[in-house]
């Protein structure tokens, strides 16, 4: 069972952490299982956040996709590493060395300083995500996971400040500033003339089911359908598009979902984030307290939609897969 998710970070990791534990522990206990039947993980993920920090290639929701899905991650945070120190970010401060707002610790500086050293020789991001997936066993757990693209690509935000605009890099308005810089709008550099990594467009096409993780539907997954080839790849995929809101009760769970709607002018609900994939979505889960989208064509289901345990991310991940191989069935029977 091949199955496609374009995923940002925390929101895209914990789901696709919990479709993992979802598929392991629904697998048939004893031997002779189908083969079919094991799931095969493409996720694409957003390198729009990606940024250069102290000379290093700073990828952050590709490193909390590996860190997550490969056991590593700092649980409380949902990003960075678990157990870390921050000896060389302590120096680099007594060096007066900017910007001081980025938290970066010593184990994760490691995998930036060899992403950088691997980019330098030549090596395309994508050959970097493989060599970075090998060290987190993720082939083993049945997954591939490719960056949207392997063009440098970067989210600025136009804020208003002191009656003057500025652009500045996403990672500056969301980190430093807490996305409370008045944004006039995102502005994503080089994704214009972006390809979508080898790979990515074919794993959209030839799925079985495509998934939307809860990601931020502005500047996680808005980002990655906005790479040339990706929206249309979607449009015309024979698999059915099953997304989750990362919004309950009409709000993010964490982040600042609702002020990057905002930005684009679109109203903060659980139908308006659908409304956003209408040319593709044929699935989507709303939570138990969010109203449901009324639009043709469009299968909604309610569910509990919060990640408290991995359990509970399986459970949920579980229900979107189930209805995205119904609507597959479906499709085949019509
Ligand atoms: P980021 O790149 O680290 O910001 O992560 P993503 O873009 O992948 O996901 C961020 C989104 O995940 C936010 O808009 C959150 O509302 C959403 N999210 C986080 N935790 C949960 C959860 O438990 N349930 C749901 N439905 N959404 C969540
Ligand atoms: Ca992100």
């Amino acid at each position: 069972m091949r199955i496609t998710a374009l995923a940002g970070g925390v929101g895209g990791a914990r789901f696709l952490r919990g479709l993992l534990h979802h598929a392991r522990r629904t697998a048939p206990q004893t031997s002779g299982g189908n083969d079919s039947d094991r799931l095969e993980l493409t996720v694409v993920g957003n390198t729009g956040d990606d940024i250069t920090l102290f000379g290093l290639r700073v990828c952050p929701d590709i490193d909390t996709l590996l860190y997550t899905l490969g056991g590593g991650v700092h649980e409380g945070q949902g990003w960075g590493r678990a157990d870390e120190t921050h000896h060389v970010a302590e120096e680099l401060a007594a060096l007066g060395a900017e910007p001081q707002w980025f938290t970066l610790g010593d184990k994760d500086f490691a995998t930036h300083v060899h992403r950088s050293q691997l980019l330098g020789q030549g090596m395309p991001l994508s050959a970097v995500v493989d060599r970075l997936s090998a060290r987190w066993g993720l082939p083993e757990q049945g997954v591939r996971l490719l960056p949207m693209t392997d063009t440098p690509v970067e989210t600025h935000v136009v804020v208003e400040e002191a009656g003057e605009q500025r652009a500045i890099h996403f990672q500056e308005w969301w980190v430093r500033h807490r996305a409370a810089l008045p944004a006039e709008r995102f502005v994503v550099a080089g994704l214009d003339r972006a390809t979508a990594a080898p790979g990515v467009l074919d794993a959209i096409r030839e799925a079985d089911v495509v998934l939307l993780p809860p990601s931020n539907p502005v500047v996680s997954i808005g980002i990655i359908l906005g790479v040339p080839g990706v929206r249309d790849a979607l449009r015309g995929s024979r698999a059915p598009v099953v997304g989750v809101s990362p919004l309950v009760g009409g709000r993010p769970v964490r982040g600042h979902a609702d002020v990057c709607l905002r930005t684009i002018g679109v109203e903060e609900s659980s139908a308006a984030v659908a409304g956003l994939y209408s040319d593709f979505l044929a699935g989507w889960l709303v939570d138990e307290d969010d109203p449901m989208p009324d639009r043709r064509g469009l299968e909604v289901l309610r569910r509990p939609l919060l990640m408290s345990s991995v359990e509970a991310a399986a459970d949920m991940a579980g229900a979107a897969l189930d209805l995205g191989l119904r609507l597959r069935a479906e499709r085949a029977s019509a």
